[in-house]
């Protein structure tokens, strides 16, 4: 018996690249998982849950849950399929925690689900945060629950304001890798493949994510994610390039000091800090920082006349209302667009660009609004690949 093993949690998306690490810190540390979901992968869906026994594992339909029930019939486990089994997976009573790792707005109804909840939600998931921002942190200040960022640079800067008074930040500073094709032209970008967007210097993580991180798409939702996660104005973000990966973020004080977080880069540190606050304890694989072997760490400006989808979120941001919303749906469509072969990288950003300009929308945020805005911004990115089709 671990000290941890009264701790149980939910893992939304336990088969993806959070979802897994999730597990192994779950391994590390002796935590419960109660609940594992995964859209598809039945395989290693089937595997987590020989091997962690939760109560309930979900699927996305109804045909894969069955052939699911058959594979673990030997098994105490409950198999179910569809959005209420997965906002079951977010609400159940034994678990205190809920770690948000869908990709993308198919994780949205489950986090608001658990912070309905009164959860402590762990989340990865960001595009609910964009797109959603205000009814998800309403939503948890009205039923109590918390939420704990487990991006590596939320985490840094929620692990920063630790360090002074709320009253006293005047700014924070949001870091990016730059990713693949930092300081190359447009023109060089021209002919990028999915296989060259799928390689990232520093980090291992899903597609989606590590396109937007090509397309520096990752740092402009991480924009608007920190403004909902922190309350923070548009003008109280800094983004800096920083190469190495090693300074996560950190927070500017009243007084000119910047508090920065630093670490090897491996999400399960964060991860694990989410499950832990405020204790932290060693993570399993992940070495301390070396940095006398690093040498040199080295920041810079992003580039944004290249890398247009950064620009293209710090003017939703600023527009505010369902833009965001927007902005990320086309986004969603763009990077699937973009994987399957169908537009080019550069093309994401136009995509992204034109539907923040060109999409009308009403001022009002309800879910349904928001679910609207996202559909238009899709639909947006089908049209762009139709007229692109045509031309
Ligand atoms: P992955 O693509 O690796 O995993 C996504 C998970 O969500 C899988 O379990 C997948 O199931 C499941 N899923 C996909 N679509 C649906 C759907 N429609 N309904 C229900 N479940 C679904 O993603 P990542 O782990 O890389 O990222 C998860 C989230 O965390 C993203 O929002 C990302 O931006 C964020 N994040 C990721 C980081 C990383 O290092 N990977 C770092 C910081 C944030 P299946 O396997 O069956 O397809």
């Amino acid at each position: 018996m671990s000290e941890f093993s009264e701790i149980a949690i939910s893992v939304l998306g336990s088969t993806g690249s959070i979802g897994r690490q999730t597990l192994d810190v779950c391994r590390n540390l002796g935590i419960r998982p109660v609940a594992l979901t995964a859209h598809s992968n039945l395989q290693l869906l089937e595997k987590q849950a020989r091997e962690f026994l939760p109560q309930l594992v979900v699927v996305a339909e109804e045909s894969l849950a069955s052939s699911l029930k058959v594979a673990l019939a030997d098994t105490p486990v409950q198999v179910k399929a569809g959005p209420q089994a997965l906002e079951e997976a977010a609400t159940l009573p034994q678990a205190q925690s809920v770690v948000g790792a869908i990709v993308g707005m198919a994780g949205l109804a489950p986090v608001l689900a658990a912070a309905k909840a009164g959860k402590t939600i762990a989340l990865a998931n960001k595009e609910p945060l964009v797109s959603a921002g205000a009814l998800v942190t309403q939503m948890a200040r009205e039923h109590g629950a918390r939420i704990i960022p487990v991006d590596s640079e939320h985490s840094a800067i929620f692990q920063c304001l630790h360090g002074g008074e709320r009253r006293d930040v005047a700014k924070i500073l949001l870091t990016a890798s730059g990713g693949p094709f930092f300081g190359k032209s447009r023109e060089e970008l021209k002919a990028v493949t999915a296989a060259d967007a799928l390689r990232h210097p520093n980090w291992s993580m899903g597609a989606k994510v590590t396109v937007d991180s090509a397309t520096l798409m990752n740092k402009g939702l991480e924009f608007i994610e920190a403004m909902w996660l922190f309350d923070l104005a548009p003008d109280q973000i800094e983004v800096v390039i920083q190469r190495q990966s090693i300074v996560h973020s950190g927070v500017f004080f009243a007084d000119g000091s910047l508090i920065a977080q630093m670490g090897v880069p491996d999400m399960r540190t964060a991860i694990q800090y989410a499950l832990t606050y405020p204790r932290r304890y060693p993570v399993r694989g992940v070495p301390p920082l070396n940095l006398a072997q690093i040498g040199a760490l080295t920041f810079a400006t992003p580039d944004r006349s290249t890398f247009t989808c950064l620009a293209a979120c710090e003017a939703a941001a600023r527009k505010g209302g369902l833009y965001p919303a927007a902005v990320n749906g086309a986004n969603e469509g763009a990077v699937a667009l973009f994987l399957e072969g169908k537009i080019t990288f550069l093309e994401i950003g136009e995509l992204v660009q034109g539907a923040l300009e060109e999409l009308n929308l009403p001022r009002e945020i309800t879910l349904a609004s928001v679910l609207e805005a996202d559909a238009a911004g899709r639909e947006y990115a089908r049209q762009f690949y139709r007229n692109r089709g045509s031309k």
